[in-house]
């Protein structure tokens, strides 16, 4: 007998959202289509857990379901992909539901982004497209099985056993970011790799791991598994040592150190702090085809490290070497080195400013620019070794400078 989880989809969904998958069920029902639950919802149902979003597959065309759905005035359009036919919608109480069209897919080259070789396939052809058996997942969404789960790979027994499995053994070298999908649900869920999984996993990072990979979807996968901030997600990763993935070197330093600074320091781009005590490789952060502020990160981490000194005597030595590099860059460089200096910086020293400015120089007296800049180093080293603390003292100093 099959399992039937409509008592819990009403326990966890919200009314808004029961009544647009009700919506779709009798749009179904009127005009013979089969819709079925998908993935990370009715895994997360399983779990009692909330979901980030609903995906709905529909065995046949999902673009020409959406637009039944349309034409009832259920819901509203959003986007739609036609190549995929794949379609985004907004239902009552601003419920978003994904349709997809079944699919099935076909890796030309290992790690390269699949084909689609059909599109309104059966259910069961479209389910060993996906990563794990707890990700294949479907529920009904037809009227005479509402709320059944269909499991054509085992996933429930998985679920129950705390397992991520692959659905066959050339998972990752189809697609290797399935590898950090596995550790943001392991880390996610308190799961474990099956054994044959993680010898797959091994078997791929230490023999046949290559770069001429999409690095799109491996880039995509570290960002959400860094955003996380975890501690455990990091040491995970470098036991798990998928620092080779990225061709990255293992810094050997724990999560929760990393953690601790960035709560700290709060960085803008948490997960790059994370990386970027990883990724060293300059041709594959080439192939991330990072953003301007994200390069200089990098650009920084390795300025940082291949520019200081043995020794940084003064306050205003270590301003300097500080001054235009990134919060992210600096941590990662202490995170590196053990150097006291970059925290002293992050501390006390950045929040060090020359509260005059050079037109205000100009103003009592001083018109050489070179002059103007030479003052204002000056008043700088003095704030930084605490002989001038306030605006009128630099004024008294300027005072000075010009008898
Ligand atoms: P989350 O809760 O993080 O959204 P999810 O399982 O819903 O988890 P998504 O990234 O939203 O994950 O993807 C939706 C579904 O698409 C997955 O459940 C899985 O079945 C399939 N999928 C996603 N990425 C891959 C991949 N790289 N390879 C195979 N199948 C994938
Ligand atoms: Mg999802």
């Amino acid at each position: 007998m099959s399992l039937n989880i409509e008592k819990q989809m009403k326990a966890q969904l919200s009314d808004d959202i029961l009544n647009a998958l009700k919506l779709c069920s009798q749009t179904a029902a009127e005009h013979d289509f089969k819709i079925y639950l998908i993935g990370g919802i009715v895994r997360d149902l399983l779990l009692k857990r909330k979901s980030i979003d609903i995906d709905v597959t529909v065995e046949g065309d999902a673009v020409k379901f959406c637009h039944l759905l349309v034409e009832k005035n259920y819901c509203k359009i959003l986007q739609v992909q036609s190549e995929l036919k794949t379609a985004k919608a907004v239902f009552d109480g601003d419920v978003e539901i994904d349709f997809a069209s079944t699919r099935q897919e076909f890796y030309p080259h290992r790690g390269h982004l699949p084909v689609v070789v059909k599109i309104g396939c059966s259910l069961q052809e479209d389910v060993y497209r996906r990563d794990f058996t707890i990700n294949s997942l479907a529920m009904s969404l037809n009227k005479q099985d509402y709320g059944n789960v269909i499991d054509y790979v085992g996933g429930i027994k998985d679920l129950n056993n705390k397992k991520i499995r692959v659905l066959h053994d050339n998972s990752f070298n189809e697609d290797p970011s399935r590898i950090l999908r596995a550790l943001k649900f392991a880390a996610r869920f308190n799961f474990h790799r099956d054994a044959h999984t993680k010898a797959l996993q091994e078997k791929y990072i230490t023999t046949q791991r290559h770069k001429d990979i999409s690095w799109t979807r491996i880039k995509s996968e570290l960002k959400q598994c860094f955003s996380l901030n975890s501690a455990k997600v990091y040491d995970m990763f470098l036991v798990n040592e998928n620092y080779k993935l990225i061709y990255g070197r293992n810094p050997e330093i724990k999560g929760l150190e990393i953690k601790t600074l960035v709560d700290k320091y709060n960085p803008y781009y948490v997960w790059l702090v994370y990386l970027g005590t990883i990724l060293n490789d300059a041709n594959i952060i080439e192939q991330f085809c990072f953003t301007r502020s994200e390069k200089k990160i990098f650009s920084d981490i390795e300025y940082l490290m291949n520019n200081h000194l043995s020794m940084m005597n003064s306050n205003y030595d270590i301003y300097k070497f500080f001054a235009k590099r990134t919060t992210e860059s600096i941590i990662v460089y202490y995170l590196l080195t053990q150097r006291k200096e970059a925290l002293k910086y992050l501390e006390n020293l950045s929040l060090i400013r020359v509260e005059l400015n050079g037109d205000e120089i100009k103003a009592m007296g001083i018109q050489n620019g070179r002059e103007i800049g030479e003052i204002l180093d000056e008043i700088l080293k003095k704030k930084l070794n605490g002989t001038i603390t306030k605006k009128s003292e630099e004024i008294e100093f300027v005072k000075s400078k010009i008898k």
